[in-house]
């Protein structure tokens, strides 16, 4: 067993799966351990959605694991489900191949840079709407979230899947339509 520190999710497990839950009942949580996770940095210090079970780092506490769940289970584990015909498990050969080979590993992996965005783009909309619309968070995800996250599919951690600039434009773009969406759907309801 690794090193579990004191702060650790690992001791509020029930806390992190009980979110996980929220976005999908079949969603299961487990920590990182093992020489796998240890490949590289990215993967040592990331959440990792695989199937129907996310992976976090031992040392992340609970706060930090449930920040990152919409992301983990309503973006990837349902699009696990959703190239599985519904089943997560069996979501991982075309997810695989979409998110590893479409079309090229490295500049042009497009699949890796549409299943990023589609996640990312999940949690914006669930943040915003849990904030009604505030507009100082419409302005933080335009202005820093989006381009933080565009930068990181294009860098080094998602194996720069797709160049900066590709990136910036469709984060932007993307983010722009998810707050539109909000907004709209919150001016009906008042
Ligand atoms: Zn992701």
């Amino acid at each position: 067993m690794t090193n579990i520190p004191d702060n650790s999710w690992w001791y509020q497990k029930e806390l992190v799966e009980e979110e996980a839950r929220k976005f999908d009942p079949r969603a299961k949580v487990k920590l990182k351990t093992g020489w796998v996770w240890k490949m590289s940095d990215a993967l040592t210090n990331s959440a990792t959605a695989i199937m129907d079970t996310v992976y976090f780092p031992a040392d992340w506490t609970w706060a930090e694991c449930c920040n990152k769940m919409c992301h983990e289970v309503r973006g990837h584990v349902k699009q696990f489900s959703f190239f599985g015909f519904g089943n997560p498990k069996v979501g991982i050969v075309l997810m695989t191949f979409i998110y590893g080979l479409l079309f090229f590993p490295i500049l042009l992996a497009w699949g890796r840079y549409r299943i990023e965005l589609h996640a990312c783009a999940t949690e914006w909309e669930h943040f915003f709407r849990g904030q009604k619309g505030f507009k100082a968070l419409e302005d933080y995800i335009l202005n820093e979230w989006a381009p933080h996250q565009a930068d990181s599919i294009s860098g080094k951690m998602y194996v720069y899947a797709v160049p900066k600039f590709w990136a910036r434009w469709g984060y932007n773009r993307k983010a722009k339509k998810v707050i539109a969406k909000v907004k709209a759907e919150l001016d009906q309801k008042s």
